[in-house]
């Protein structure tokens, strides 16, 4: 079902104490300001159990990071699926752009993931978006097109139903270069068209498809305000409490 959500991308940063420091802040001010969407924080997998318990308190879900392809067994330092949602964390990031260009994830790999991650009940977060080159190069769509036909378009309809996107350009993740609004709303309603040609006008309308890429207190509003923009999935200001909050309030 279409959801507004803001999710919040920590990476790799801080410790337990400053996160602790930073997701019971975030709680305490969402809590105090009933917020008008879903709030997610993406937290390093070793933080997903103090997160979790703010979540069961709070307005906050959770969501980790990675998941590993296979589903359980002699892969040192890999963590399951099955792992995840027995520690109920509701959502999982898949295919961000670091993690296919720094550790090498094809589209095939992702396909797994993601089904790894459906038949525990997680949500994928599945993220798309090409490089400044490919954008010059008017590449763009066909970035986009592909990344969805091998990642994701082997799915069903019901599974395909439990998939949040977010379109992330590489181009703006971390840069402080955020596409405009009509670029954003641009990729978005061609992404809802290719699922409608795909599967079929509901399926398309009920997609949650959200937008990363040095989004900001400052341009947040602009962008959700876009027909196709469903909220955003957002890196560095996701690490101060105030910053994201004020994104969050932007609906
Ligand atoms: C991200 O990494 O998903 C992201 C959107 O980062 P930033 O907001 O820092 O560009």
């Amino acid at each position: 079902m279409r959801q507004k959500i803001v999710a919040g991308n920590w990476k790799m940063n801080k410790t337990f104490e400053q996160a602790e420091d930073l997701v019971s802040e975030i709680a305490n001010k969402i809590d105090d300001n009933e917020p008008d969407c879903e709030v997610i924080v993406c937290t390093p997998a070793v933080f997903l159990e103090m997160a979790s318990d703010y979540a069961d308190e709070s307005q906050i879900r959770t969501a980790a990071q990675n998941v590993s392809e296979y589903e359980r067994g002699a892969y040192t330092g890999e963590i399951s699926a099955e792992m995840l949602a027995s520690m109920e964390v509701g959502f999982c990031l898949v295919g961000h752009s670091e993690r296919r260009k720094y550790f090498g994830e094809t589209d095939e790999v992702l396909a797994v993931k993601t089904e790894r991650l459906l038949e525990n009940g997680i949500i994928p977060i599945f993220c798309i978006g090409e490089v400044l080159e490919e954008r010059e190069a008017v590449k763009h769509f066909e970035v986009i097109e592909n990344q969805l036909n091998k990642g994701l378009f082997n799915l069903n309809k019901e599974e395909f139903s439990n998939i949040v996107l977010a379109y992330e350009p590489v181009w703006a993740i971390g840069t402080g270069k955020t596409a405009s609004p009509e670029q954003a709303q641009e990729i978005h309603s061609f992404i809802r068209k290719l699922i409608e040609k795909k599967y079929d006008a509901e399926t398309a309308d009920n997609t949650t498809i959200l937008y990363g890429g040095s989004c900001n207190p400052q341009n947040a509003k602009e962008l959700f305000a876009n027909a196709d923009v469903d909220g955003g999935l957002i890196g560095g200001a996701s690490l101060k409490a105030d910053d994201f909050v004020k994104i969050i309030q932007s609906f």
